[in-house]
């Protein structure tokens, strides 16, 4: 069957159509989550929006399951059989200055939306990894690096281009109410690839991003959670273009690390604002003066350089991600979090929303977490081999669950954008 299917989609596609046994079927495969792999009969690495339709076509005609491949950020299961259609050549992006928009392949990631707006001046609505697919960021809502000024980054989608699995094309905009609702904040259903979308852009003009790192004590006793209290204080007080996050983990005591971080539990809080450089140092003074600062990279900031505000590891890995959405931060789930200790390793990191993000959209959506304060995501490493042989036995053996606990009085909802990994 799979010969015969594979022979059948060589014919009607111009991309690479790959069997387990040929060469460049995992390259078709890979990507950044190392801990799940999809074992599809073919991979159909598509060239463009054409072949997205052929391979939908042949799927739809013999009623066989298919399985969108983008930059696997957010995989949470690895199809088993049936036909896997890889997007990333779908990575064309074309710039409209004077209508301030840009025309995505429905495979292009953030870096290189990035890279096609920085000369025009204007900003996409990215996130914290520039190496994120945009279309896979939208459907969940997504959270922008500006986000407190901007509002969710699904809100700026003028229109999505949506493949099906008859082998047709449609424009999916504001007149389509429902479909349009649900694929931003919910995604796609069975059988839908966008093969592109018209995104609004936003104004440039002066910005500023960083992190600030703070040493909260050994990594094997309970930190100090005056800067994490201090920053629920902050938090309550800041403009809307103030957007931030803090990252809390425990460092293993390794020579490959540097030494200020080797054995330490560390907290950084990530800001990102629209404005002066004046005026971003006024606003995190208090963090400056609630203890000591051990780095400091807050400065004007180029957006092709924003992933430096997170500074997230952009080497891909085997992880579990889960999430809550929070109506406010508990003082008490904070004192926990300093000395926070459990079956797993756990990066936790908290996100400030509200301001724009609160506001009502123009046009409907299903996003998740307009009412909430923050969002609190814990993400585990796993053991890919482990993950890859039983991702059911990992999931139960790594999930960063546990970490969340402390918040769950506090919970409103999960985002499904922060839910990640391995699950079976
Ligand atoms: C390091 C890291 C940083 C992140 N930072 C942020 C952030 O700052 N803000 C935020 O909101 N989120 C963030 N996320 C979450 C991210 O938005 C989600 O994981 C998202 O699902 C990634 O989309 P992707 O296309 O890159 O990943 P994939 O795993 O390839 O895709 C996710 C899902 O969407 C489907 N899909 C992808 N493209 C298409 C398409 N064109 N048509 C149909 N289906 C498609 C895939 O089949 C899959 O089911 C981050 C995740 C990671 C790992």
């Amino acid at each position: 069957m799979s010969a015969r299917l594979a022979a059948e989609l060589a014919r009607a596609v111009a991309g690479p159509v790959r069997r387990p046994a040929d060469p460049g079927f995992s390259a078709e495969l890979a990507g950044f989550q190392l801990g799940l792999r999809h074992r599809p009969d073919v991979v159909v690495g598509a060239l463009d929006a054409a072949d997205v339709r052929a391979a939908l076509r042949i799927a739809g005609d013999h009623a066989i399951p298919v399985t969108v491949h983008g930059t696997g950020h957010g995989m949470r299961s690895a199809a088993d059989g049936g036909i896997v259609l890889g997007l990333r050549r779908l990575n064309e992006v074309e710039i409209d200055p004077v209508a301030g928009t840009a025309r995505l392949g429905g495979g292009a990631t953030w870096a290189e939306v990035i890279a096609a707006t920085a000369p025009h001046g204007l900003l996409p609505p990215s996130g914290s990894a520039a190496g994120v697919g945009a279309a896979g960021y939208v459907f969940g809502g997504g959270l922008g690096l500006l986000a407190r000024s901007d509002g969710w980054a699904c809100d700026h989608v003028r229109s999505f281009t949506v493949a099906t699995l008859d082998g047709t094309e449609r424009e999916v905009g504001p007149d389509d109410t429902e479909r349009f609702a649900r694929l931003r904040g919910t995604g796609p259903v069975h059988g839908e690839v966008v093969t592109a979308m018209t995104v609004g852009l936003l104004p440039g003009g002066p910005l500023q991003g960083g992190g600030l790192t703070f040493d909260l004590g050994p990594a094997t006793a309970g930190g100090d959670p005056a800067v994490l209290q201090a920053y629920r204080e902050w938090t309550d007080a800041l403009p809307d273009d103030l957007t931030s996050a803090l990252r809390v983990m425990s460092f293993p005591d390794l020579d490959v690390l540097p030494l200020p971080l080797r054995g330490r539990r560390i907290a950084r809080i990530a800001v990102a604002s629209r404005g002066t450089a004046p005026a971003a140092e006024r606003l995190v003074a208090p963090l400056r003066d609630a203890a000591p600062v051990i780095e400091d990279t807050l400065a004007p900031l180029r957006f092709t350089e924003s992933a430096r505000v997170h500074a997230e590891p952009a080497d891909p890995g085997a992880y579990i991600g889960e999430n809550l959405l929070l109506g406010r931060l508990d003082p008490a789930a904070l004192d926990a979090l300093a000395e926070l200790s459990g079956p797993t390793m756990v990066i936790m990191n908290i996100r400030h929303l509200g301001a724009a993000l609160a506001r009502p959209p123009a046009v409907p959506d299903t996003v998740r977490g307009r009412d909430a304060h923050y969002l609190v995501s814990a993400v585990s490493p796993v053991d890919p081999r482990v993950s890859l042989a039983d991702p059911a036995a990992a999931h139960a053996q790594a999930s960063p669950v546990w970490a969340l606990e402390p918040f769950a009085a506090a919970r409103l909802g999960t985002s499904p954008a922060f839910t990640a990994g391995p699950r079976g």
